[in-house]
């Protein structure tokens, strides 16, 4: 313990009270010893990393006005944290017009009118009586066709575009989020205390000066944890269990690496009590020589 003594003054210290190793360790205030242990581990998470998917709409007019786009030109990489709305949004710059195909950009299809079946004119035959005799003559009487303008074709409006003669393809892209590398504490503790976050942080600045038991493979934690640690309890095995399935699935996730061994920590949570009557806890992480200290002191 007293090799850590300056921890120990800084721990006691921020929560204002006056440090003494004897005022710890005399035994007449420790009322019950837990031996528990903590899991650690860090690992690397690629935040904000671009993601790989993309889109492409190819719309009518009408539908790109009610449209919002997003633009990111010049305007640099976007904090991800900061960021209200999807990954992957309509990018303003990839707007482009797009003939359409099926009228080659005209708007309408010619098709052979049906009333003057493609000619333009209304052929008929007019009745002529010649003479006193009124002798019944045909003569050919053609006019214009009154619903192609004589034109002999009919305009329809195309199906694809409905007439607007261009498609607009757009594409909708990730939003360019700054990449972001951190490392993350990762810590499992079979002793139930509110320093959890704090040891964590803790141990990820000074995760060398505090003695654990290394491990490079889970499954070799877990067959030495208990001879390592020399004592067991059910939470401890439980703590082992979710480590386990924490670490499995951060070397499974593609944004996050783990950067260190794992690191089996003995830990002592001691239940106190003053002369007074005031109670107090004191977790001790580490070994011997190694530790941080923690407590309400
Ligand atoms: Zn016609
Ligand atoms: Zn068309």
């Amino acid at each position: 313990m007293r090799s850590d003594k300056k921890k120990m003054e800084k721990q006691f210290g921020t929560k204002g009270a006056i440090f003494s190793l004897d005022a710890i360790s005399a035994a007449e205030y420790v009322k019950d010893t837990q031996k528990e242990a903590a899991i650690y581990f860090a690992i690397k998470k690629t935040v904000g990393e671009v993601t790989k998917d993309k889109d492409e709409n190819t719309v009518l007019p009408p539908k790109v006005a009610r449209e919002t786009f997003y633009s990111f030109k010049g305007k640099g990489k976007i904090n991800k944290d900061d960021w209200k709305g999807a990954e992957i949004v309509p990018t303003y710059e990839t707007l482009q017009t797009t003939p359409c195909k099926n009228c080659n950009g005209k708007g309408y299809v010619e098709n052979k009118c049906r009333t003057c079946k493609g000619t333009g004119k209304i052929e008929e035959k007019l009745q002529v009586l010649t003479g006193e005799e009124q002798t019944k003559e045909e003569k050919p009487f053609s006019y214009s066709c009154g619903v192609c303008f004589g034109t002999g074709n009919n305009k329809e409006q195309c199906k694809d575009c409905g007439g607007y003669k261009n498609l607009y393809k757009y594409q909708i892209l990730p939003v360019p989020f700054k990449t972001v590398v951190t490392g993350i504490p990762v810590l499992h503790s079979s002793a139930q205390t509110k320093y959890e976050k704090e040891i964590e942080r803790d141990l990820h600045q000074m995760i060398e000066e505090v003695e654990g038991i290394k491990f490079s493979d889970f499954k070799d934690l877990e067959a030495k944890a208990e001879p390592s640690l020399g004592y067991w309890n059910k939470n401890i095995k439980k703590t082992i269990n979710s480590a386990g399935s924490d670490h499995k699935s951060y070397s499974k996730d593609k944004e996050a690496q783990i950067t260190t061994q794992i690191y089996l920590f003995p830990m002592i949570q001691m239940f106190c009590e003053t002369k007074k009557g005031t109670k107090f806890e004191i977790y001790s992480l580490g070994s011997q020589n190694k530790f941080m200290i923690y407590s309400n002191f």
